[in-house]
């Protein structure tokens, strides 16, 4: 029987008494048993600090009350502190004790004088039982712990998506989707900078890519994560790039974003949408950061849900854009400008400011998709509406208001400046030189324009679009490429300088 021959083997477990009668020292040596060494302080030399501290701790120490309650509560507190060893008390006078206090002193059981050997063999007995249950409190409590630790975080994670998500779905707008997924990010990341980029790849398999940066940086920074975001969307299977597109998600440069790609922990992932990846994100950590794998798996589905959200703001600008605009000039189409010239009227009766229009019609239209063809026609309506973008301010609307007719509404604009800047896009159009399937020519406007001013009476929109149109066709009738303003004011190629 080897287990037993080696419990022979080892060395007795020490126990102290603590000033016990050399009687009590011996009852108990007997009762404990063989496994046992009671090694007894007399009480004119308990041990001190120098004997808690040693090594060799006590398994048990066996402490009349009477000793006990004659030490001051420092030295109590330094027997306490050997939290290894168990004290056992022996009532050892009529002190009344309840068990609390005998716990409260930081004993494990108390027992009677006089001690018999089932009496020590029962303390033993208990001692051991507290002994395996402290060990099991312990043990429930460092797991209760670590639970603790991992719901902790586990409740950071669902705080952070639930942050996350609220945020994403709260806008229609990329960019702010974007600003609102590097704040919730940053519960979870030392995130530094977010970027994006969105592709579309078309039928050439050539993509236009729309890049949002995090924010303003110095120009070399920038090229770097173009260049850094350019290299990751190919990877993911952009195709080739066609063009691309900056815009900032934060207009202001802060000095956090003027970090390039390699001076942080760059970690860049896929936007998908069913087996398709549109786009990715790429987020800047601190550097030397290491994401945990819980944190890969958050993150992925965080970056999972804020995709959907890009991809459902991506779409919904798509249809506005295609519901707002004409598809071939992307001008406003009719139906926006006559919503927004009833927005103008009503406030124009609010605030009395001047308002202007000015309608065009192309001249001899006709005539051009006769001669160069249909095609040519298209190019040139297309660069009439580059022209009138860059001519106009946003405040300003311009707009196709029908095949080769274009209007634009003027707020805060008053007749005199109308009529200047009318006469800035006809002198454009005259000087535009076309080529097309290796012919040149060019193409000219006649131009109405009609304004209310400040003091007049509120004009009805109806009012302004007919005014405007007689005015052009004046125009026409004076002979073409030239400006008429309602009521007054000719001007053409021939008297435009007045
Ligand atoms: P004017 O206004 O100077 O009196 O002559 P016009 O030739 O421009 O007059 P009209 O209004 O008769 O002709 C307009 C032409 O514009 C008719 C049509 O062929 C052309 N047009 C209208 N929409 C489009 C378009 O989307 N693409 C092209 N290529 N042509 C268009
Ligand atoms: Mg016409
Ligand atoms: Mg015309």
């Amino acid at each position: 029987m080897p287990r037993q021959s080696m419990k022979r083997g080892r060395r007795p477990e020490l126990m102290w008494g603590v000033g016990l009668a050399d009687s009590v020292a011996r009852q108990i040596e007997e009762g404990v048993g063989p496994g046992f060494h009671v090694r007894n302080f007399p009480e004119d030399a308990l041990p001190v600090a120098r004997e808690l501290e040693q090594d060799e701790k006590p398994s048990a120490a066996w402490i009349p009350w009477s000793v006990w309650s004659g030490f001051p509560e420092a030295r109590r507190q330094e027997y306490r502190n050997q939290d290894e060893t168990h004290r056992i008390l022996i009532r050892d006078n009529d002190a009344e004790l309840e068990m609390e206090k005998v716990l409260a002193e930081g004993f494990l059981t108390v027992v009677d004088l006089p001690l018999t050997r089932p009496k020590i063999q029962d303390v033993m007995f208990r001692a051991r039982e507290v002994k395996s249950l402290y060990s099991d409190i312990y043990r429930m409590t460092e797991e209760i712990m670590l639970e603790r630790e991992l719901l902790a975080r586990k409740t950071d994670q669902l705080l952070f998506l639930n942050k996350l998500l609220a945020s994403a779905t709260e806008s229609l707008d990329a960019a702010t989707i974007l600003a609102n997924a590097k704040n919730s990010l940053g519960l979870i990341l030392p995130v530094r900078m977010l970027h994006a980029a969105f592709w579309n790849t078309g039928p050439d398999a050539a993509a236009d890519v729309e890049i949002f940066l995090n924010g303003k940086m110095p120009p070399a920074v920038e090229s770097a994560w173009i260049e850094q975001i350019m290299t990751s969307a190919s990877s993911m299977g952009s195709g080739s790039v066609n063009g691309f597109q900056v815009s900032y998600t934060d207009p202001a440069r802060r000095a956090e974003y003027a970090q390039t790609p390699d001076q942080g922990k760059l970690v860049v992932m896929p936007l998908t949408a069913g087996h398709q990846t549109f786009g990715c994100l790429a987020l800047l950590c601190e550097p030397g950061y290491r994401l945990g794998k819980d944190q890969v798996e958050t993150l992925r589905s965080a970056v999972n849900h804020v995709g959907l959200a890009l991809r459902n703001a991506l779409a919904f600008k798509e249809v506005k854009l295609r519901a707002d605009r004409d598809g071939l000039t992307r001008l406003y189409n009719r139906r926006s400008f006559d919503e927004r010239l009833v927005y103008e009227i009503k406030r124009r009766a609010r605030y009395h400011h001047d308002l202007s229009l000015l309608m065009f019609d192309l001249d001899h239209f006709k005539a051009v998709n006769d001669t160069y063809g249909h095609k040519a026609g298209d190019l040139v309506l297309r660069k009439i509406g580059d022209i009138l973008t860059t001519v106009f301010r946003t405040t300003d609307l311009a707009a196709r208001y029908g095949g080769e007719e274009f209007v634009v509404l003027l707020p805060h604009t008053s007749e005199e400046a109308a009529w200047k800047l009318a006469e800035r896009v006809r002198t454009a159009i005259e000087n535009c030189a076309f080529h097309f399937d290796g012919r040149d020519f060019s193409v000219t406007a006649s131009i109405g324009v009609a304004s209310v001013e400040g003091g007049s009476l509120s004009a009805s929109d109806d009012d302004l679009v007919l005014k405007a149109d007689k005015a052009l066709y004046q125009a026409k009738n004076n002979g073409r490429n030239m400006v008429v303003v309602s009521g007054q004011k000719t001007t053409s190629a021939q008297n435009a300088v007045q």
